[in-house]
């Protein structure tokens, strides 16, 4: 299926983004682009995509992507070499670092970006032929944390419901989720169950979110604190007699001990409220709602996840349904929400470090049946290491030679400055990928594999509900590049197991990985998908979404687990599991005062290396921000919009300040997407600790010691240009893709001369220039033209001169400057009626927030749907509708002097 589609004819694919895992409908140009639209027909999103999802067309584009082999030489150069030279390379170099040093001493780094197929083959490779379990994927970073507590309380790693559950909810709880950002189309779906059937929503999180101000119920929680929260709900539920004995003592164990656990951590309402920071009143009402409440679905994310104590969060969560049978009826359950396409599908593969394979474990029946299914050379025995430990193995130089897919660990692990230093220290450092820079590449990778993108891949993708959905192809493969699953074939056949890798197509990878999922299951495992083991070619080509298990071809889906029991434990029961008193791992000093939470934004996804070419997309919020609370701002001297540096024992980085109402009091927050490759000084994986989960192996991302302080620069501005440029090396900048070309916002201390000279170098022969030059106050402007376009254009002013940003960079393209547009460079003012609508709030439209603010004050706007009538803002995902719903409060509210 590489060959490129008909134009104009559709194909049904699944974005690559979160993991609410929509359909996508891509439309080919026959230019290399595609228009994007909705699956109407799809059971995740029936149509809808939210803002990334909608601006996919806008990263289709070739200009960042690895289209050829990359060898270093023996002087250290990147050189073009051909793909057998490459693999021959890769291949002889794992050969023999496993025959001097150990299967142990090689290791793959996998991704929740790569499709089901891809990572069968990989895991498949190391664990059934190399003999290590050195494989694992950034979704330890993710949800490891909810695998671990699945496996504790479930014995297998179920998500017991569906999205259906959610349409069908009295209650939704969301424990450390921002999901109107982070899964926008599930949380408008949430929304419409509120509009249709009155469905309360109760958000726990430390900070006041775009997902909290939708919520009836917003607690804001202390960090970490969530397993008080929890156990005083169980205990609560206890005391009031609301529990489910039937349910209890029909399918489960542990019940007392858990239960007495959960008085000792959360002995009385006041104790809870001092843990949490909650007050009485609120934990008394959540507690009530929860309580009365039959269909309830309580969803958790990151912000449960990503803790030091993240397995033991989920279980006082799952305990709470367990206690009151809210699990596998309709409506009722607790709830993993995924953060990546196919974290789930790296899941049932098997492609964690401790796990075998679909859905089996390091234990010696599965070893021996997996190892029988694969006729493997040499199996794995025992589990390998998780990915922070990989990494700190590799820092030893215990692992010697590295396989790093789809991913960029030297951006998004903790302590990444450090890790970017262990990768250089690597015999073998290989890297596939879809792109030639980001910070892992620049990590001294030896060898670099062009891997497929979306859109031009064949395979599968499971979704936070089991949903399992063809990602197809519709464009044609540029250069060299190959699909992940052949080139790991590829290196097999070269490493000696020719048989064992002889895949022709996906869906040959598919029909095993089905197969192994039904292979002397006997329904004793819940992942199994045996009616898929013979799908030929044409189906598997047609394959509808589906949801598993499906065992055999015409049973009914089954869409929930365990409403009759049925678990997957040894005596079929569920496990209550008696957590650990909560403490946040690493103290607060005098040094580091403060905790940083870190987290995801509407519009950018991981390290930006795909929405980061979306012009759209790079107007919401264009640079590296950090959210601070008023009180901590005033206590650190900062001032919004002015520049910080934030500082752990690990790094430091800069970023603008936000300060923000919402941020807790003591906590920073900053965005996870920014790296060295788009900006100069602002890696937040720098700043994080590797302080790790006992059970899941899962990071905590959310509760670093770290210092805040003002940075002062002498000068502010911004570059645009039709062309890629670089910018002096002492600046802070950050990079933002534009429509027609890219631009830069900085900061610094260089005095005029060094822009003066920075512009003349960026000067195309036969341009027209425009310049205003003010040495006295410190300001110069400069504008390139050719013919009637703008081709290049530097601000520089001692005070802020991003006013006029949003006017500027909408000139690049523009088929022609006007006499108007050509003042602005010289009065620096957007006096001219050019339409300056400020940071864009409407990725769909383009609509920006003065935009909005003049709609609401001078025109009788008194609700979103105003707002949407008036300016198409909100009406297209729904993304950014909690953004508007907070410009009207803004506006509307009277300000207090
Ligand atoms: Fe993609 Fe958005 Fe749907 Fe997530 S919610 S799968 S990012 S369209």
């Amino acid at each position: 299926m590489n060959m490129q589609a008909p134009l104009q004819v559709s194909v049904r694919t699944t974005c690559p983004y979160c993991g609410v895992g929509c359909g996508v409908l891509a439309r080919p140009d026959g230019l290399g682009g595609a228009e994007i639209s909705g699956d109407p027909d799809h059971p995740a999103n029936f149509g809808k995509l939210c803002s990334k999802g909608s601006a996919l067309g806008e990263t289709l584009g070739l200009a960042t992507r690895l289209l050829h082999p990359i060898v270093r030489d023996t002087e250290g150069k990147l050189q073009r070499a051909s793909w057998d030279a490459a693999l021959d390379k890769v291949a002889n170099g794992f050969k023999a670092t496993i025959e001097q040093h150990g299967p142990d001493a090689v290791a793959f780094y996998l991704s929740g970006q790569l499709l089901t197929e891809d990572y069968y083959v990989a895991n498949k490779l190391m664990k059934g032929f190399i003999g290590s379990a050195n494989v694992d994927t950034n979704s330890r970073l993710c949800m490891a944390s909810s695998v671990a507590a699945h496996r504790r309380a479930f014995g297998a790693d179920t998500v017991p419901g569906s999205y259906e559950d959610f349409d069908e909810a009295d209650l939704i709880v969301l424990v450390g989720s921002n999901a109107a950002w982070c899964h926008p189309v599930l949380f408008r779906r949430m929304m419409e169950s509120r509009s249709k059937r009155g469905t309360r929503l109760v958000v726990i999180d430390p900070r006041r979110t775009a997902t909290a101000e939708e919520a009836d119920l917003f607690l804001a929680i202390a960090p970490g604190m969530d397993t008080v929260l929890f156990s005083g709900l169980l205990a609560d539920l206890a005391d009031c007699h609301t529990l489910d004995f039937a349910y209890i003592s029909a399918h489960t164990e542990g019940f007392e001990q858990a239960l007495a656990r959960a008085r000792q951590i959360a002995p009385s309402l006041e104790s809870v409220a001092l843990q949490t920071g909650l007050s009485r009143k609120d934990i008394l009402t959540f507690y009530e709602i929860f309580r009365t409440t039959k269909r309830v679905v309580t969803a958790f994310s990151q912000g449960v996840n990503q803790s030091a104590q993240g397995t033991d969060k989920a279980n006082a969560i799952i305990n709470c349904h367990l206690a009151t049978g809210r699990i596998g009826r309709a409506g009722m359950g607790p709830f993993s929400l995924t953060g990546q396409p196919n974290a789930m599908g790296g899941r049932e593969v098997g492609g964690l470090a401790n796990q075998l394979a679909a859905h089996m474990n390091f234990v010696p029946a599965d070893i021996d049946r997996v190892g029988r299914f694969w006729n493997a050379s040499a199996m794995a025995k025992r589990e390998g290491l998780k990915a922070v430990q990989m990494f700190e193995a590799i820092e030893r130089g215990e692992i010697k030679a590295l396989w790093v897919m789809a991913t960029n660990p030297a951006a998004s692990l903790p302590r990444a400055a450090a890790v970017a230093d262990a990768l250089r220290k690597l015999d073998l450092f290989v890297v596939s990928e879809n792109v030639i820079a980001n910070d892992t590449v620049a990590s001294g990778a030896h060898i670099l594999l062009p891997a497929a993108a979306w859109g031009e891949k064949d395979g599968t993708v499971t979704n936070s509900e089991r949903r399992i959905s063809r990602q197809r192809a519709f464009l044609s493969v540029p250069g060299e590049a190959k699909p992940d699953w052949k080139i790991v074939s590829d290196v097999a056949r070269r490493m000696g197991f020719e048989q064992a890798f002889s895949y022709s197509s996906a869906a040959d990878i598919f029909r095993e990985h089905a197969a192994l999922s039904a292979f002397e299951n006997e329904e004793t495992r819940d992942f199994d998908i045996g009616a898929l083991k013979k799908i030929d070619d044409e189906a598997y080509d047609a394959l509808e979404p589906v949801i598993w298990p499906r065992r055999l071809k015409d049973e009914q889906p089954k869409t929930r687990f365990f409403e009759n029991g049925g678990y997957y434990t040894a005596n079929g029961r569920a496990k209550f599991v008696a957590p650990e008193t909560p403490k946040l791992q690493g103290e607060t000093s005098e040094e580091f005062p403060l905790r940083l939470n870190t987290g995801r934004i509407r519009d950018q996804w991981h390290t930006m290396t795909r929405t980061g070419l979306s012009p759209r997309l790079g107007q919401h919020l264009p640079e590296p921000f950090v959210e601070v609370n008023p009180g901590d701002a005033r206590r650190f001297s900062l001032t919004d919009y002015a520049f910080a540096r934030v500082r752990s024992a690990h790094g430091a980085a800069i970023f603008r300040v936000k300060i923000d109402e919402g941020q807790r009091a003591g906590s920073l927050f900053v965005p996870i997407h920014w790296s060295r490759t788009n900006t100069s000084m602002t890696r937040p994986g720098d700043l994080v600790a590797a302080a790790t989960d006992p059970f899941s192996g899962q990071p905590e991302a959310k509760a670093t010691a770290v210092t805040i302080e003002a940075v002062g620069f002498a000068s502010f501005g911004f570059v645009i240009a039709c062309k890629p440029f670089s910018l002096p090396e002492s600046s802070y900048w950050t990079r933002v893709t534009l429509e027609g070309g890219e631009g830069a916002l900085f900061a610094g201390n260089d005095g005029l001369a060094v822009w003066r000279e920075y512009a003349a170098r960026n000067r195309e022969p036969s341009t027209e220039i425009i310049e205003y030059d003010d040495e006295k106050r410190g300001v110069y402007r400069v504008a390139h033209i050719a013919g009637t376009r703008l081709t290049f254009s530097l601000f520089v002013g001692s005070a802020e001169s991003h006013m006029t940003w949003d006017a500027v960079r909408q000139m690049l393209s523009r088929q022609r400057i006007e006499t108007k547009d050509r003042k602005l460079f010289l009065s620096g003012k957007n006096a001219n009626g050019l339409p300056d609508t400020g940071p864009v709030v409407c990725a769909c439209f383009g609509v920006g927030l003065h935009a909005i603010r003049d709609a609401i004050e001078t025109k009788n706007t008194h609700t979103v749907e105003q707002i949407g009538v008036l300016l198409r803002a909100g009406t297209n995902c729904g993304s950014c509708k909690p953004e508007l719903k907070r410009i009207l409060q803004d506006v509307r509210t009277p300000q207090t002097v």
